[in-house]
């Protein structure tokens, strides 16, 4: 089976889930092969999944920002008490889930951006 962790450039399993998940996305510099040495970034997938996924908790941060309030009273109330909670959960997972995703999930592709 083909590897997530192959160099898109060798075709060497150069990569493994931890340089990977700091491989970055289309955008980013990248990581660069220790057989080839030209730079790798997690494709298009991984990008596509990262854009869509920090849309959603920005989308609930602000959604859980404004309504908690109005939950006070109701069978919801635990989301006004735990608020702040459930954000800060958001915003780490902001941070780790397209780490985790980036680590296990999709293909590497070439990297686009120079690093300079
Ligand atoms: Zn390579």
């Amino acid at each position: 089976m083909d590897s997530i962790y192959k160099c898109p450039h060798c075709g060497e399993k150069t990569f493994n889930p931890i340089k990977k998940a700091f491989a970055g996305q289309l955008n980013s510099p990248g990581k660069v092969c220790m057989n080839c040495g030209r730079r790798c970034v997690n494709g298009k997938g991984a990008t596509i999944f990262n854009a869509v996924y920090s849309v959603i908790v920005f989308a609930l941060i602000i959604i859980i920002y404004l309504n908690a309030p109005k939950t006070a009273g109701t069978a919801y109330s635990w989301i006004d008490v735990y608020e702040l909670y459930i954000n800060m959960g958001l915003i780490v997972s902001y941070f780790v889930v397209p780490k985790l995703v980036n680590a296990f999930f999709f293909r590497l592709a070439p990297a686009i951006r120079s690093p300079h």
